[in-house]
């Protein structure tokens, strides 16, 4: 699928090694994070919070204390020396979680020569701005690399204002690069060494077969890791083999679409009874099709996307230039996705009724989707698809805090969890959309306003506007 060949070259982008690049912005962050403002203590005061612990609760008129980067309390009393901020009339609700995100690092196309390094280097800030921006506090890589730790390290440090990274590891099947298996002892020792290298999930792609598959998720089950990812295309016609003990996760509903596209019939309900049966959650990702079939038509949208400015310049050019959704594009390809668009919604409604856990993922980085904007394009399209507002919260909060193991720090808003926090101008509950309507996000405690934001936004704008001139993606591989 044109998916993967994009992946694929977003894959050379992402081959890693991690720079301290310089930031415009990087003495201003880290007066943000190391300041007064991360040590003091701050208060909200006359907040609805939507705290998403249980079904409809909302707690109107709030008052929430934040010490650090933890929740110290909800409605108590409000300490002397803390900093108040009046939010009467806004809405306050956890960090968003995108479920399936690649972010990008310093890459290079020529490896044929010994001390070359990265040739293409990305500010560390600038890939994470994106994300806070938008009040996405967590993401999970699903092609996590040694540049990601990297990255993580860095926020952790302080060096950078970024999102929590809970990082998964790719193993594919064929004749590709990176990780390769194709035989059930190699996928069980690829397991092995992707948890020597300290990641934390498992990441299946397309081209594996059967037994490895199945070698796979047993292996990374033994060694205590949740596997999440495509449906391999060995599974065509046979569906219901793929779904062995402790596959976690799919990613993307169009890999229930692919694998019965030659069956009689693709009935989303029974679908979701598999997926149900074998407790396996499932990440919809209906921005990326939706992306795609919209860029299979034209790229004026796209050229146009206010998002795209906050994009590598590099990927700009690629997105635009060399954009294989539109250049491949047929009358059959589009009529496939526009029937794989209809499906996923399809799907997405039969996982509701069936009671299977849905969690947003948004695949950012794919031509088109850009990191933390397209999450509440995602939230909004589950929506659309008929699930409730709070249902749509839920998947990008609690649920995907449960299924990474973390619910007990983030997720939800509650005493003693982390500060990861976005405050809201209207009501999310009433208009889903209300959700891109930001005052302020609290990353880790650390409070940045919606002037903070934009001052963030617009420098990072004006950088990759001053070196677009420097970057075009078929003279990549000079670089
Ligand atoms: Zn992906």
């Amino acid at each position: 699928m044109q998916i993967n060949i994009l992946k694929n070259s977003i894959t050379f982008l992402l081959i890693c090694l991690l720079i301290f690049s310089e930031c415009k912005s990087a003495s201003y962050i880290k007066n943000v994070l190391k300041g007064d403002i991360h040590k003091q203590l701050l208060a909200l005061k006359n907040v609805n919070i939507i705290p998403m612990t249980i079904p409809n609760k909302v707690i109107e008129n709030a008052t929430i204390v934040i010490k650090g980067n933890t929740i110290l309390s909800i409605n108590a009393a409000i300490p002397d020396s803390a900093e108040i901020i009046d939010a009467k009339g806004k809405w306050l609700i956890p960090g968003l979680i995108d479920m399936h995100v690649h972010t990008l690092t310093d890459g290079h196309f020529n490896t044929n020569y010994t001390t070359r390094a990265a040739a293409i280097f990305t500010s560390v800030q600038d890939i994470m701005t994106p994300y806070i921006a938008n009040g996405v506090t967590t993401i999970f890589d699903l092609n996590a690399m040694a540049g990601h730790f990297g990255q993580r390290n860095e926020i952790l440090r302080g060096d950078v204002i970024g999102p929590r990274m809970a990082l998964a590891a790719m193993i594919n099947g064929g004749k590709g690069s990176g990780r390769i298996a194709n035989s059930p002892s190699d996928g069980r020792q690829t397991v092995r060494m992707i948890k020597a290298e300290g990641y934390e999930f498992v990441k299946v792609y397309s081209q594996l077969d059967e037994e490895t598959f199945k070698a796979i998720v047993d292996e990374s089950h033994k060694l205590g890791m949740k596997v999440v990812g495509h449906i391999p295309n060995s599974f065509s016609g046979k569906i219901d083999k793929a779904f062995v003990p402790h596959f976690g996760m799919i990613a993307h509903a169009e890999e229930f679409f692919k694998q019965t596209e030659r069956d009689s019939v693709q009935d989303p309900k029974y679908l979701a009874q598999l997926a149900k049966k074998n407790g396996t959650w499932v990440s919809p990702t209906l921005i990326i099709i939706t992306s795609a079939l919209e860029q299979a038509h034209s790229l004026d949208r796209l050229s146009k996307m206010p998002s795209l400015q906050y994009v590598h310049p590099l990927l700009q050019n690629k997105w635009l230039t060399s954009n294989n959704y539109n250049k491949n594009a047929t009358a059959e390809s589009i009529s496939r996705l526009e029937r794989m668009v209809q499906f996923n919604n399809q799907l997405v409604k039969a996982l509701k009724e069936e009671g299977v856990p849905i969690v947003a993922g948004t695949d950012a980085g794919s031509s088109g989707v850009v990191w933390g904007f397209s999450l509440h394009d995602e939230i909004a399209l589950l929506v659309k698809a008929g699930l409730t507002e709070e249902e749509a919260l839920l998947s990008a909060t609690r649920l995907p805090a449960t299924w990474l193991g973390i619910d007990d720090k983030i997720g939800t808003i509650e005493v003693g969890k982390f500060a990861d926090l976005i405050l809201l101008e209207a009501n999310p509950l009433l208009d889903i959309h209300n959700t891109r309507k930001i005052a302020g996000v609290f990353v880790n405690g650390v409070w940045l306003s919606a002037s903070k934001i934009n001052t963030m936004l617009s420098e990072l704008s004006k950088k990759n506007t001053d070196s677009k001139h420097k970057y075009e993606w078929k003279r990549r591989a000079d670089y």
